[in-house]
């Protein structure tokens, strides 16, 4: 789903929508949940996308269907990954998740991707600005690109609003308020997030709950 002229949900994560950057380099954010790896690179081949035109792969936080298949896209491409240094020792496995996400964990596996890279102390890949955003979980990190916010699971689309997820989801509700305040100083016309459909709010921000 064409989202901007170099915005893309992919169609085949639906649910929890991952979304592609092609501008000059291929950049995928995030990479949907355990099972919809062959999906996603049949929609990207319907795009012209080839694995090995993905350069970066960026991850917003550490949940299992933001990383199902974040091994498998590292096998067929050549893609270097980023997480934030909070969220990365969940995604290889050297914490367990907290609560109902340690169960989800279990019962959907994904595979161990090699080679994770901390994003850079300037916050910025190419034209996109990473902002980091805890709560959700405690490395939580949205996207800036454009006039595009990809906020992961920040917030969700919830029949035309954008609220958080349920409380019993998030890791620290205090700090993931503060994040939604934070994301309010930056200029965007589109909502992106991994549930619920893209939204177009035109910097209406009454659109935006913190409950
Ligand atoms: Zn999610």
């Amino acid at each position: 789903m064409k989202i901007t002229d170099k915005v893309y949900a992919l169609d085949s994560t639906r649910g929890n929508y991952a979304y592609i950057i092609y501008d000059d380099d291929v950049i995928l954010i995030d990479t949907g949940r355990p099972g919809q790896g062959k999906g996603i690179l049949k929609e990207l081949n319907s795009m012209n996308i080839r694995p090995e035109d993905i350069k970066h792969i960026l991850i917003t936080h550490h949940d299992v269907d933001h990383i199902g298949n974040l091994a498998l896209l590292e096998k067929v491409s050549d893609a270097r990954i980023w997480a934030s240094k909070e969220d990365i020792p969940y995604i290889i496995g050297d914490k367990n998740r907290p609560g109902i996400k340690r169960m989800v964990s279990i019962l959907m596996r994904t595979g161990k991707p090699g080679n994770i890279s901390t994003y850079p102390q300037k916050q910025e890949i190419e034209d996109i600005k990473i902002i980091p955003t805890p709560g959700h979980t405690p490395g939580h990190v949205c996207l800036l690109y454009e006039d595009v916010l990809l906020a992961g699971d920040l917030l969700r689309n919830s029949k035309g609003q954008l609220k958080p997820l349920a409380s019993f989801m998030n890791d620290d509700e205090t700090a993931l308020r503060k994040s939604i305040d934070k994301i309010d100083q930056f200029s965007f016309k589109w909502v992106c997030p991994a549930h619920g459909e893209p939204i177009k709010i035109d910097n209406n921000r009454k659109q935006i709950l913190r409950k």
